[in-house]
């Protein structure tokens, strides 16, 4: 996925400000910053629930958006997961997963069973969601994103619902399955520990502009100025 020089603005507020980024399939970058920086913006203008005032997306080389042409959310291929996108409570396990499913059957159930597999649901596949732990529904809820293979994953602070103790072992498992279907992954938090954790490439945002982006390990050597390194200091 590529964003050019994504702009959105609120009156004379500019949120996000000349946004560029580019995710190859099988990385995930995380977008990091403080709350109000402009991420979840973002992450909105790509999924296509809200509109750019100017700059272009692009996926596989194809345009989805730019400020005249508009590809519709549900046909970009896109997969969601926030920390309040919520299970269907009236649909079992397994019906939740194929929800976005168009084709057969038996192939249908076969995906499910796949990525149930993978985030070791497979025993609940015909519960409910009301039965489940937190952690045991937010596998659930990336085995529905992933069901129709999308070609990139958003992440809103997925993990922060989660108590501390489970949240190490899902990012984890998360990242393996995501490897796995080779989707392109923008991953936002305001969180330096779980950026380190997780991203191949980071972008440090503020003020609706990314300030600095490469490697975690380059970024957190190398922190270019004052409120980037205080930004990582809490991690120990
Ligand atoms: P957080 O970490 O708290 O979720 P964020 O980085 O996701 O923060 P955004 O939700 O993208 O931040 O918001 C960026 C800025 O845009 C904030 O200052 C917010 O108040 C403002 N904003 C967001 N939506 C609107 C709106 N509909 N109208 C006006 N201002 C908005
Ligand atoms: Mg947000």
């Amino acid at each position: 996925m590529e964003i050019r020089n994504l702009t959105r603005r609120y009156g004379d507020l500019t949120v996000v400000d000349d946004v560029s980024l580019t995710v190859m399939p099988g990385q995930v970058t995380c977008l990091l910053g403080p709350s109000g920086c402009g991420k979840s913006t973002t992450l909105r203008m790509i999924a296509g629930v809200e509109m750019q005032d100017a700059g272009a997306i692009y996926t596989d080389g194809q345009l989805i958006c730019d400020t005249v042409f508009r590809i519709p959310p549900e046909r970009r291929h896109i997969g969601l997961m926030f920390q309040d996108f919520a299970l269907f409570p009236h649909l079992t396990v397994a019906q939740n997963v194929a929800f976005g499913l168009s084709t057969g059957k038996a192939e249908q159930r076969a995906r499910v069973e796949e990525l149930l597999a993978r985030v070791d649901m497979l025993r609940h596949i015909d519960d409910y969601p009301h039965g489940l732990s937190g952690g045991e529904q937010q596998r659930v809820a990336l085995a529905r994103a992933l069901a129709p293979r999308p070609r990139v994953m958003l992440m809103d602070e997925p993990f922060s619902g989660l108590d501390n103790r489970l949240r190490d072992e899902i990012r984890d498992q998360t990242l393996a399955v995501l490897k796995a279907e080779d989707a392109a992954v923008l991953l936002v938090t305001h969180e330096p520990e779980e950026a380190m954790r997780m991203a191949d490439e980071i972008a440090l945002m503020r003020g609706g502009k990314i300030v600095q982006q490469g490697a975690p390990y380059n970024i957190y050597n190398a922190p270019r100025d004052r409120d980037a390194v205080a930004f990582f200091s809490d991690i120990n």
